[in-house]
C-alpha cells in the first residue's frame, strides 16, 4: 500500500514537474526561432499528451490553481472524489470546490484548509485527517498534500494531491475502539491482581518464605508494567480520536513548572541525581537543594490543561531519570514575544542520531543493551506529541550519545494581557454555570498563532 503511494506520489511529481516546466517554457518560446520553436512545440506537445495521460488515468485527486485562487486544472480524480465536474470547477475559486468539515462535521474555517496554509507558508503541508465536503453536501475523509509553485520565492499557484481514504480511515476507527476498549476492561482485572500481589507482599497481612516473595515480587514487577501499558494504550487511543479530557487555561508557566521541579525532586533524590530548574537564561533554582529565592523573571503564558501539561513534563522528566545514571536534570523555561520554550535536560545515555526521527511514534523504543533492560512501552512520547499538538505546540530533542538528551517543547506564548482576558472570560462563563457541573470552556481569545520552528529561542 505504501508502496502504491510512493510511486504514486513519483509520478504526480514528475507530471506536476513537467507541467510547470511546460507552463514557464511555453512563455520563453516567444523569444526563440521559427524552427526551434515548431521542434519544440512539438516536443511540448508530446509532454503534454503524456501528462494528461497521467492525469487522467490516475484515481488521485490533482487540482492546479492560479496565483488568483482560481482553479485551472482539475482531474477526472478530482471529479470523482469531489463530485464537482470538471468544466464546473475549473474557473472557479478554489474555495467554492474545497470545503472542509471538521470531525463532528461542522464546517472549518478557509484559513485552516490546506491550500490556505500553503499559500501563506509558501511550504508543502499535507494533512492526512481532512474532512472534504463533496458537492452533494457528504464529508468524504481524504489525504491532501498541497506544494506552492515558487518563482523567486513568490507563490504563484498551488498543486493540489488528494485521495479518498474512507476505508482506511474506516479501519483505523475499528482498530483504536478495539485498542481502548479492550485496555479499557483490561486495566480492572489487572489493577485487581496487582493489588491482591501487594498484599501477599505485606508482611503484616501474608507469610510467605522467601522463595514465593521472589516469585512475587517478579509477577507484581511485571503486573504493574502491564497496568501502565493498559493505562498508555487507553491514553494513546483516546489522544488519536480526540477523546482525551482536555480543560485548557491560561498557565503561567514559572510558577507551574517550579511547583512540578519541587513535586518530582524525591525521585531525582532517589536516582542520586541533581534536580535544577531553569528560567530564563540564567536564574537557577536548585530544586534538590531546596533554594527557593524569589527572583523577578519574565512570566511566560500558554493556553494550555495544567494536568495535561504536568504529564508530558513528568513522562520526560521520568525518561530522563530512567536513561541517565549520573548527573543532573535540568528543567528550564525560555522564550521570545511568541515562543514559551520548555525544556528537559539530561546527561545520560543519549539517543543514536538514526533513531531520533521515530522517537515520536507510536511503540518506538531504542533498541540496545541499556534500554533492553530498562522497562517502558514505547507509547510515553507518542501520547507526548499528541498532548503538545492539541496547544499547537511543537516537541523534539537533541541528543548526543553518552553525553545526554535534551526535550524541547515549544508552546504559542500568550501575552499577560491575553492571559488576563482568558482567565477573566472562563471565570464568567463558571459564574453563569454555578449550579450546574462547570463544563470545559473554550475561551473567546485567539491565542497567539504559534511561530514554532527554531529549536534555539534566544
Ligand atoms: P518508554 O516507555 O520506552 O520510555 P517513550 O516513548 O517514553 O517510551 O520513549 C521512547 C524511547 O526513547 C525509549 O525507549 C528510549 O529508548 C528513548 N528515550 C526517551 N527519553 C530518553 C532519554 N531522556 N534519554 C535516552 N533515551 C530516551
Amino acid at each position: 500500500m505504501q508502496y502504491i503511494i510512493y510511486v504514486g506520489g513519483a509520478v504526480i511529481a514528475v507530471v506536476i514537474i513537467g507541467g510547470i516546466i511546460w507552463f514557464v517554457s511555453s512563455k520563453r518560446t516567444k523569444h526563440k526561432s521559427a524552427a526551434g520553436n515548431t521542434k519544440l512545440a512539438s516536443s511540448l506537445r508530446d509532454e503534454q499528451t503524456k501528462n494528461s495521460i497521467i492525469l487522467n488515468s490516475i484515481e488521485d485527486g490533482v487540482v492546479l490553481i492560479d496565483d488568483q485562487g482560481i482553479i485551472r486544472l482539475f482531474n477526472p480524480g478530482a471529479a470523482n472524489i469531489t463530485g464537482w465536474k470538471r468544466d464546473d470547477a475549473e474557473g472557479l475559486d478554489w474555495k467554492s470546490v474545497f470545503k472542509f468539515a471538521d470531525s463532528k462535521g461542522e464546517p472549518v474555517a478557509e484559513d485552516k484548509s490546506p491550500f490556505t496554509h500553503a499559500m501563506r507558508s509558501g511550504q508543502t503541508v499535507r494533512d492526512n485527517n481532512a474532512n472534504l465536503m463533496a458537492k452533494s453536501g457528504s464529508t468524504i475523509a481524504t489525504s491532501f498534500s498541497v506544494s506552492p509553485i515558487l518563482d523567486n520565492n513568490q507563490v504563484t499557484g498551488l498543486v493540489g494531491v488528494f485521495r479518498d481514504v474512507s476505508e482506511e480511515r474506516q479501519e483505523e476507527n475499528q482498530r483504536a475502539e478495539f485498542i481502548s476498549t479492550a485496555s479499557h476492561e483490561m486495566r480492572t482485572p489487572v489493577a485487581a491482581i496487582e493489588g491482591y500481589l501487594s498484599l501477599s507482599l505485606n508482611d503484616k497481612v501474608a507469610t510467605i518464605d522467601d522463595r514465593a516473595k521472589e516469585y512475587l515480587e517478579k509477577a507484581h514487577a511485571a503486573t504493574k508494567h502491564l497496568g501502565e501499558l493498559f493505562q498508555d494504550l487507553l491514553t494513546s487511543a483516546k489522544a488519536e480520536d480526540g477523546r482525551l479530557t482536555n480543560h485548557p487555561e491560561a498557565v503561567e508557566l514559572g510558577a507551574f513548572m517550579e511547583q512540578l521541579t519541587s513535586d518530582l525532586h524525591f525521585a531525582a533524590q532517589k536516582k542520586n541525581l541533581v534536580l535544577e530548574f531553569i528560567i530564563g537564561n540564567s536564574n537557577v533554582i536548585d530544586a534538590t537543594a531546596g533554594a527557593n529565592d524569589k527572583v523577578v523573571r519574565p512570566l511566560y503564558y500558554a493556553f494550555a490543561d495544567p494536568d495535561r501539561l504536568r504529564e508530558v513534563i513528568t513522562n520526560l522528566f521520568d525518561n530522563a531519570c530512567k536513561y541517565t545514571d549520573e548527573g543532573k536534570i535540568t528543567l528550564g523555561l525560555t522564550g521570545n514575544d511568541t515562543v514559551a520554550q520548555i525544556y528537559v535536560k539530561d546527561t545520560g545515555h543519549g539517543i543514536p542520531p538514526e533513531d531520533i526521527p521515530h522517537l515520536f511514534q507510536k511503540f518506538y523504543r531504542v533498541d540496545n543493551s541499556a534500554t533492553r533492560t530498562i522497562g517502558g512501552t514505547g507509547l510515553g512520547l507518542f501520547i507526548c506529541r499528541k498532548i503538545i499538538e492539541l496547544y499547537h505546540g511543537r516537541i523534539w530533542v537533541e541528543s548526543t550519545l553518552n553525553k545526554g538528551s535534551t526535550f524541547y517543547i515549544n508552546l504559542p506564548r500568550m501575552s499577560a494581557q491575553q492571559a488576563e482576558a482568558v482567565s477573566a472570560q472562563m471565570k464568567t462563563a463558571q459564574d453563569t454555570n454555578t449550579a450546574e457541573a462547570a463544563p470545559a470552556v473554550t475561551p473567546q481569545v485567539t491565542p497567539p498563532t504559534p511561530t514554532i520552528s527554531t529549536p534555539n529561542v534566544s
